[in-house]
Protein backbone atom coordinates (compact mmCIF):
# COMPACT_ATOMS: atom_id res chain seq x y z
CA UNK A 1 0.00 0.00 0.00
CA UNK A 2 1.91 3.29 -1.10
CA UNK A 3 -0.12 6.79 -0.27
CA UNK A 4 1.96 9.42 -2.20
CA UNK A 5 1.70 13.20 -2.33
CA UNK A 6 3.18 14.97 -5.09
CA UNK A 7 4.39 18.55 -4.07
CA UNK A 8 5.92 21.67 -6.08
CA UNK A 9 5.32 25.12 -7.92
CA UNK A 10 2.95 24.74 -11.04
CA UNK A 11 5.28 23.06 -14.13
CA UNK A 12 7.22 21.53 -11.67
CA UNK A 13 6.21 18.16 -13.03
CA UNK A 14 3.58 16.61 -10.83
CA UNK A 15 1.44 15.51 -13.78
CA UNK A 16 3.99 14.06 -15.63
CA UNK A 17 5.86 12.02 -12.85
CA UNK A 18 2.11 11.21 -11.92
CA UNK A 19 1.36 10.07 -15.33
CA UNK A 20 4.93 7.93 -15.12
CA UNK A 21 3.91 6.62 -11.53
CA UNK A 22 0.51 5.46 -12.04
CA UNK A 23 2.28 2.75 -14.63
CA UNK A 24 5.09 1.96 -12.68
CA UNK A 25 3.53 1.24 -9.49
CA UNK A 26 -0.11 0.65 -10.38
CA UNK A 27 -2.03 3.10 -8.52
CA UNK A 28 -4.42 5.92 -9.80
CA UNK A 29 -2.81 9.20 -9.88
CA UNK A 30 -5.91 11.81 -9.40
CA UNK A 31 -5.41 15.13 -9.77
CA UNK A 32 -7.62 17.71 -8.63
CA UNK A 33 -6.77 20.44 -11.37
CA UNK A 34 -7.92 17.62 -13.55
CA UNK A 35 -11.12 16.95 -11.72
CA UNK A 36 -12.06 20.48 -11.61
CA UNK A 37 -11.19 20.58 -15.39
CA UNK A 38 -13.45 18.46 -16.20
CA UNK A 39 -16.15 19.85 -14.00
CA UNK A 40 -15.70 23.32 -15.89
CA UNK A 41 -16.04 21.76 -19.06
CA UNK A 42 -19.13 19.99 -18.09
CA UNK A 43 -20.57 22.90 -16.55
CA UNK A 44 -21.31 20.86 -13.47
CA UNK A 45 -22.26 22.79 -10.02
CA UNK A 46 -18.79 22.41 -8.90
CA UNK A 47 -17.22 23.33 -12.12
CA UNK A 48 -19.28 27.06 -11.46
CA UNK A 49 -17.69 27.23 -8.18
CA UNK A 50 -14.63 26.81 -9.13
CA UNK A 51 -14.52 28.78 -12.49
CA UNK A 52 -13.27 32.42 -11.13
CA UNK A 53 -10.82 31.13 -8.91
CA UNK A 54 -9.17 28.72 -11.57
CA UNK A 55 -9.28 31.49 -14.52
CA UNK A 56 -7.64 34.11 -11.82
CA UNK A 57 -4.71 31.46 -10.73
CA UNK A 58 -6.12 31.48 -7.33
CA UNK A 59 -6.80 28.23 -5.21
CA UNK A 60 -10.54 27.12 -5.01
CA UNK A 61 -11.88 27.08 -1.74
CA UNK A 62 -10.57 24.19 0.51
CA UNK A 63 -13.51 22.49 1.56
CA UNK A 64 -14.45 22.52 -2.35
CA UNK A 65 -11.40 20.44 -2.95
CA UNK A 66 -11.61 18.54 0.05
CA UNK A 67 -14.81 16.96 -0.67
CA UNK A 68 -13.56 16.70 -4.23
CA UNK A 69 -10.53 14.05 -2.52
CA UNK A 70 -13.25 12.89 0.27
CA UNK A 71 -15.02 10.98 -2.73
CA UNK A 72 -12.42 9.89 -4.99
CA UNK A 73 -10.62 8.33 -2.32
CA UNK A 74 -13.70 6.06 -1.16
CA UNK A 75 -13.45 4.66 -4.51
CA UNK A 76 -12.54 1.20 -4.86
CA UNK A 77 -9.32 1.50 -7.29
CA UNK A 78 -7.87 3.73 -4.27
CA UNK A 79 -7.84 0.87 -1.85
CA UNK A 80 -4.03 -0.23 -2.79
CA UNK A 81 -2.75 3.19 -2.87
CA UNK A 82 -3.11 6.16 -4.88
CA UNK A 83 -0.94 9.02 -6.32
CA UNK A 84 -2.19 12.70 -4.99
CA UNK A 85 -1.03 15.34 -7.72
CA UNK A 86 -1.99 18.71 -6.58
CA UNK A 87 -3.25 17.96 -3.41
CA UNK A 88 -2.76 19.32 -0.46
CA UNK A 89 -1.81 22.61 -1.37
CA UNK A 90 -2.86 24.23 1.85
CA UNK A 91 -2.07 23.40 5.42
CA UNK A 92 -5.76 23.20 6.51
CA UNK A 93 -5.78 20.33 3.40
CA UNK A 94 -3.22 18.61 4.58
CA UNK A 95 -5.10 18.62 7.72
CA UNK A 96 -8.47 17.13 6.26
CA UNK A 97 -6.00 14.44 5.26
CA UNK A 98 -5.29 13.62 8.03
CA UNK A 99 -9.18 13.55 9.49
CA UNK A 100 -9.91 11.26 7.11
CA UNK A 101 -7.44 8.93 8.36
CA UNK A 102 -5.33 8.88 5.24
CA UNK A 103 -1.63 7.55 6.73
CA UNK A 104 0.72 9.12 3.48
CA UNK A 105 3.77 6.96 2.94
CA UNK A 106 5.80 9.60 1.21
CA UNK A 107 5.58 13.21 -0.03
CA UNK A 108 7.77 13.75 -2.83
CA UNK A 109 8.78 17.46 -3.76
CA UNK A 110 10.02 18.61 -6.96
CA UNK A 111 11.97 21.57 -6.90
CA UNK A 112 12.26 23.89 -9.64
CA UNK A 113 13.06 27.63 -9.45
CA UNK A 114 10.68 29.84 -10.37
CA UNK A 115 12.44 31.42 -13.98
CA UNK A 116 12.67 28.05 -15.15
CA UNK A 117 8.26 28.06 -14.06
CA UNK A 118 8.24 30.39 -16.15
CA UNK A 119 9.81 28.99 -19.18
CA UNK A 120 8.80 25.48 -18.78
CA UNK A 121 4.24 26.97 -18.85
CA UNK A 122 4.74 28.66 -21.93
CA UNK A 123 5.96 25.58 -23.81
CA UNK A 124 3.16 23.34 -21.76
CA UNK A 125 0.17 21.46 -23.22
CA UNK A 126 -2.82 19.55 -21.77
CA UNK A 127 -5.10 17.09 -23.43
CA UNK A 128 -8.65 18.28 -23.29
CA UNK A 129 -9.92 14.16 -22.80
CA UNK A 130 -7.83 12.72 -20.17
CA UNK A 131 -5.55 15.47 -18.60
CA UNK A 132 -2.10 13.98 -19.96
CA UNK A 133 0.29 15.91 -20.03
CA UNK A 134 3.09 17.62 -23.00
CA UNK A 135 5.55 20.25 -23.74
CA UNK A 136 6.59 21.68 -27.18
CA UNK A 137 10.24 20.91 -26.19
CA UNK A 138 10.22 18.48 -24.00
CA UNK A 139 7.38 15.67 -24.64
CA UNK A 140 5.66 17.16 -27.56
CA UNK A 141 2.78 14.31 -28.78
CA UNK A 142 3.39 12.03 -31.25
CA UNK A 143 0.70 13.76 -33.99
CA UNK A 144 1.06 17.55 -33.25
CA UNK A 145 -2.13 18.77 -31.44
CA UNK A 146 -3.46 15.07 -30.84
CA UNK A 147 -2.87 13.25 -27.22
CA UNK A 148 -1.03 10.00 -27.43
CA UNK A 149 -3.14 8.41 -24.95
CA UNK A 150 -6.75 8.79 -26.03
CA UNK A 151 -6.87 10.70 -29.15
CA UNK A 152 -8.27 14.33 -27.59
CA UNK A 153 -7.13 17.60 -28.81
CA UNK A 154 -4.25 19.16 -26.98
CA UNK A 155 -4.71 22.50 -26.08
CA UNK A 156 -2.83 25.66 -24.33
CA UNK A 157 -4.67 25.97 -20.67
CA UNK A 158 -6.10 29.08 -20.02
CA UNK A 159 -4.00 29.55 -16.64
CA UNK A 160 -0.94 28.86 -17.98
CA UNK A 161 -1.10 32.70 -19.53
CA UNK A 162 2.53 34.69 -18.48
CA UNK A 163 0.36 37.51 -16.05
CA UNK A 164 -1.46 34.49 -14.79
CA UNK A 165 1.47 31.95 -13.95
CA UNK A 166 2.76 34.80 -11.59
CA UNK A 167 -0.30 34.86 -9.16
CA UNK A 168 -0.06 30.99 -9.30
CA UNK A 169 3.69 31.38 -8.49
CA UNK A 170 3.04 34.02 -5.37
CA UNK A 171 -0.04 31.35 -4.31
CA UNK A 172 2.50 28.14 -4.81
CA UNK A 173 4.84 30.33 -2.56
CA UNK A 174 2.71 31.72 0.13
CA UNK A 175 0.05 29.09 0.70
CA UNK A 176 1.74 25.78 -0.55
CA UNK A 177 4.95 26.14 0.62
CA UNK A 178 4.87 25.58 3.62
CA UNK A 179 3.29 22.16 3.43
CA UNK A 180 7.10 21.37 3.18
CA UNK A 181 7.65 21.83 6.49
CA UNK A 182 4.70 20.40 7.95
CA UNK A 183 5.80 17.10 6.25
CA UNK A 184 9.30 17.78 7.16
CA UNK A 185 8.48 17.86 10.28
CA UNK A 186 6.56 14.47 9.85
CA UNK A 187 9.72 12.89 8.76
CA UNK A 188 7.59 12.78 5.32
CA UNK A 189 8.88 14.84 2.79
CA UNK A 190 11.58 13.55 0.37
CA UNK A 191 13.35 16.51 -2.26
CA UNK A 192 13.76 15.55 -5.49
CA UNK A 193 15.47 18.21 -8.14
CA UNK A 194 16.50 15.76 -11.02
CA UNK A 195 17.38 17.57 -14.47
CA UNK A 196 14.84 15.49 -16.94
CA UNK A 197 11.78 13.86 -16.88
CA UNK A 198 13.60 10.56 -16.61
CA UNK A 199 16.08 11.41 -13.67
CA UNK A 200 12.94 12.77 -11.50
CA UNK A 201 11.39 9.34 -12.01
CA UNK A 202 14.70 7.57 -11.19
CA UNK A 203 15.15 9.65 -7.96
CA UNK A 204 11.50 9.14 -6.89
CA UNK A 205 11.41 5.45 -7.30
CA UNK A 206 14.57 5.49 -5.02
CA UNK A 207 13.50 7.03 -2.49
CA UNK A 208 10.35 4.61 -2.51
CA UNK A 209 12.28 2.02 -2.56
CA UNK A 210 11.04 0.58 -5.53
CA UNK A 211 12.97 -1.37 -8.76
CA UNK A 212 13.18 0.35 -11.42
P1 LIG B 1 -3.26 22.22 -11.38
O1 LIG B 1 -3.76 21.52 -12.59
O2 LIG B 1 -2.86 21.27 -10.28
O3 LIG B 1 -2.19 23.22 -11.68
O4 LIG B 1 -4.50 23.04 -10.80
C1 LIG B 1 -5.09 24.07 -11.57
C2 LIG B 1 -5.94 24.96 -10.68
O5 LIG B 1 -6.96 24.19 -10.06
C3 LIG B 1 -5.20 25.64 -9.54
O6 LIG B 1 -4.56 26.82 -9.95
C4 LIG B 1 -6.37 25.91 -8.59
O7 LIG B 1 -7.16 26.99 -9.03
C5 LIG B 1 -7.21 24.65 -8.74
N1 LIG B 1 -6.77 23.60 -7.79
C6 LIG B 1 -6.26 22.37 -8.09
N2 LIG B 1 -5.98 21.68 -6.98
C7 LIG B 1 -6.30 22.48 -5.93
C8 LIG B 1 -6.22 22.36 -4.52
N3 LIG B 1 -5.74 21.25 -3.94
N4 LIG B 1 -6.66 23.40 -3.78
C9 LIG B 1 -7.15 24.51 -4.33
N5 LIG B 1 -7.24 24.70 -5.65
C10 LIG B 1 -6.82 23.71 -6.46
Amino acid sequence: MMNLILLGAPGAGKGTQAEILTDRLGIPAISTGNIIREALKNGTEMGLKAKSFIEAGQLVPDEVVIGIIRERLAQDDCQNGFILDGFPRTVPQAQALEEMGVAITKVIDFEVEDEEVMRRLGGRRVCEGCGASYHMQHKPPKVEGVCDRCGAKVVTRKDDAPETIRDRLTVYHQQTEPLKAFYAGKGLLVEVAGETIEENTSLTLKALGAEE
